[in-house]
């Protein structure tokens, strides 16, 4: 061949002059190791490279990208290396395995072709040589790649849709979670593993008693409860396992809801992840393509699922970022770091200022202001709630209550037994799998040593798991029977009793009740409305509401009550303040602030409330000053005293200081009399008067 006459001849000296690049790959390890004749065929190509001119030696050969997939250029070192080979011009061709296919719904080929289209590079697949600087290669190659990302969209949507009718009707056969298996008339089932079914059981009804995930591993793990799972990957994948619980599995299982006996499809979506990888995301419940309630047997009823979903989501708010609650401080809240904003689902903080000489405190949700500089979310007065949650907690820790935990806990002793019967059956499987390898070993030709020796090894394995098994069985089940003995559950009731007077103890540091406190309560969520509403979660579980008076703020504290205003305008007919602020005090009644009544006091409160004095309400009752009096007799002031001593006049007191304000007299006023004793005269109490001694006030 002569590429110097021949216009059609693609290959020339120039490119022979550079190596030959043959790029390898498989997507999957599966691939590489299932699919042989692909990379074959893949290598085969370098043949044809010989045989377009290159020698052997100057074809190199790009397979680090086995087992990589196609979907990105990031992790595949062998693809950029090609790439960087092309663009330095050292490429005279590149040959790869259906290349024109790539070119178009791939952008890495896609890219690299414009590349090879700049340096002059050729392309080689089994369909034939391309050299994209032509026209009509290029067309070409567009073409091809155009009508290939076609049928792959057509074959997509075929499959695509077949899937999702499947799926529509409930019959797309998915990968089961691990309780759940098909028969074999491809109907979903409870795992028929015995073991398996009752470990799910005691999941679920220890979450139905715990509400939280977090409880229930922590219950197998104390236990020593082994939980199924199946291998996701590996050459052993899809075989079923068993491990301790993990927290994530224990999540997932929760938020799988064909455990609910519901078909599901379309509850994740794909997505691109940040560097190039997918991943998948959860989407919400009213966005799944299907769902089907009681499509096929379950562990929990619909109704179950839903409620764990929300307790999973409450769980989810009262432990985010800003919930992990720090130390007990120095200072008196009783509830520091426990409390959580029931409107936003946030941690509240709190703030100290002093009243009377005490600190009070203050919750309040912030954290909307401080970050986005919103309004403050929650501001509650805490010290209501504080004496309100020491009276619970010495409620809850009281002798009778904890009786009662007592029976409930011999109560849960008997199902204890329900664990024990899932170990026993722990060891049951592991002398199982013993008794297997040694039938193994009998089986074997003992001559066979090298076969001989792995089962007898196998066999000596699986005896010493197996007595592993026991033994851990038996630990268990003492520290089952240990838990409780009479002489602990004296002590415990002997430290309940004790419990208030410590609590009380002005000794005991606020910091110790808090620690009290944080033994036996997980969060207090606090809502204010009408009614402020107190949601104590303890630990372990149990939960208390309690609706308290929303606190008043410090003014309306102060503040005198309707009844005694009332009562003091009542009074003001008939006493002077002072005699009012005695007999307030004589009948135990408090001021706002607390503190005893006195004149000046009750004079503040007439003041502020806009009572009628008493000397105003005489006044306008017609009661005359002594002066008016004197005025109206022709007597002197010093006479009109000195008849009231004697009880010659009737004279209401309205101060202190026995001043008072007199009666009018009518035909019987007292005269001047010379000679005549003043005590001899007649009293005011002998002399019908037209009026009563009650002076009402006109309001
Ligand atoms: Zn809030």
């Amino acid at each position: 061949m002569n590429a110097a006459f021949d216009p059609h001849q693609k290959v020339t000296a120039e490119h022979l002059k550079r190596n030959a690049y043959l790029y390898v790959r498989q997507s999957t390890p599966q691939q590489v190791f299932y699919n042989v004749e692909s990379t074959q065929r893949q290598y085969a190509l370098k043949q044809r490279a010989v045989a377009e001119g290159w020698p052997l030696e100057r074809v190199v050969v790009l397979d680090g990208d086995l087992g990589q997939s196609a979907t990105s250029a990031v992790d595949r070192e062998g693809f950029q290396k090609l790439v960087t080979e092309v663009s330095l011009g050292r490429a005279g061709i590149v040959l790869g395995l259906e290349v024109s296919r790539l070119a178009r719904n791939c952008s890495d080929w896609h890219r690299l072709l414009e590349i090879c289209a700049l340096t002059g590079t050729l392309i080689l697949d089994e369909d034939g040589l391309y050299n994209p600087v032509d026209f009509n290669d290029r067309l070409l190659l567009g073409l091809k790649g155009t009508m290939s990302e076609a049928e792959l969209h057509l074959i997509r949507a075929r499959l695509q849709g077949g899937i999702r009718n499947k799926a529509r009707r409930g019959e797309l056969r998915m990968p089961l979670p691990v309780g759940l298996a098909y028969d074999a008339q491809n109907k979903v089932i409870l795992n028929p593993d015995r073991q398996v079914q009752q470990a799910f059981c005691l999941f679920f009804t220890h979450y139905d008693r715990l509400g939280s995930a977090l409880g229930v591993v922590r219950y197998f793990a104390e236990h020593h409860l082994h939980f199924p799972r199946r291998l996701r990957g590996g050459p052993n994948r899809g075989q079923l396992v068993w491990g301790s619980l993990i927290h994530t599995q224990a999540l997932q299982i929760l938020r799988n809801p064909r455990y609910a006996g519901a078909f599901v499809f379309g509850r994740t979506k794909v997505c691109r992840r940040a560097h190039g990888q997918p991943g998948h995301v959860l989407q919400p419940q009213d966005q799944w393509h299907t769902l089907l309630l009681n499509a096929h047997p379950g562990y929990i009823t619909w109704e179950q699922y839903q409620d764990h979903q929300r307790t999973l989501r409450t769980c989810a708010r009262a432990h985010g970022q800003d919930r992990r609650h720090g130390p007990p401080g120095q200072g008196p809240a009783l509830l520091q770091g426990l409390v959580v904003c029931g409107v936003c689902g946030r941690r509240m903080t709190l703030r100290y200022h002093e009243r009377h000489g005490k600190l009070m405190v203050d919750y309040l949700c912030q954290h909307e202001s401080t970050e986005h500089g919103q309004a403050v979310c929650q501001h509650i007065p805490g010290t209501s709630i504080d004496r309100a949650m020491g009276e619970l907690l010495l409620e809850t820790m009281q002798p009778v209550t904890l009786e009662l935990a007592f029976a409930v806990q011999a109560e849960l002793q008997t199902r204890l037994e329900e664990v024990d019967r899932l170990r026993r059956q722990q060891i049951e499987r592991a002398q199982y799998e013993a008794d297997l390898a040694r039938s193994r070993f009998m089986q074997v030709d003992p001559k066979n040593r090298l076969v001989a020796d792995a089962l007898e090894a196998d066999w000596n394995d699986k005896l010493r798991r197996m007595t592993e098994a026991q033994e851990q069985y038996e630990q268990q089940r003492q520290k089952d029977h240990a838990v409780l003995d009479d002489a602990s559950r004296q002590q415990v009731l002997a430290l309940a009793q004790d419990l208030p007077r410590l609590w009380r103890d002005s000794a005991t540091s606020d910091q110790d009740r808090k620690r009290m406190v944080r033994l036996l309560i997980e969060d207090v969520t606090l809502t204010k409305a009408e009614q402020l509403k107190v949601q104590v979660r303890f630990k372990g579980g149990a939960t208390r509401t309690l609706d308290l008076p929303v606190p008043l703020s410090a003014w309306r504290e102060r503040k005198t009550s309707r009844e005694i205003v009332a009562l003091i305008d009542d009074l003001l007919n008939t006493c002077c303040e002072q005699e009012i602020a005695a007999e307030l005090n004589r009948r135990g009644c408090q001021s706002g602030t607390h503190g005893a009544f006195t004149r000046k006091r009750v004079l503040h409160i007439c003041r502020h409330y806009g009572l009628q004095r008493r000397y105003d309400r005489l006044r306008a009752a017609g009661l005359l000053t002594g002066a008016e009096l004197a005025a109206q007799l022709h007597v002197s002031t010093q006479t009109i005293a000195q008849w009231r001593r004697n009880g010659l006049l009737v004279a209401h007191p309205f101060s202190a200081k026995n001043e008072c304000l007199y009666e009018p007299v009518g035909a019987n006023a007292p005269c001047k009399q010379q000679g005549c004793k003043l005590a001899d005269r007649p009293h005011v109490s002998q002399v019908a008067t037209d009026r009563t001694n009650e002076v009402h006030h006109e309001a």
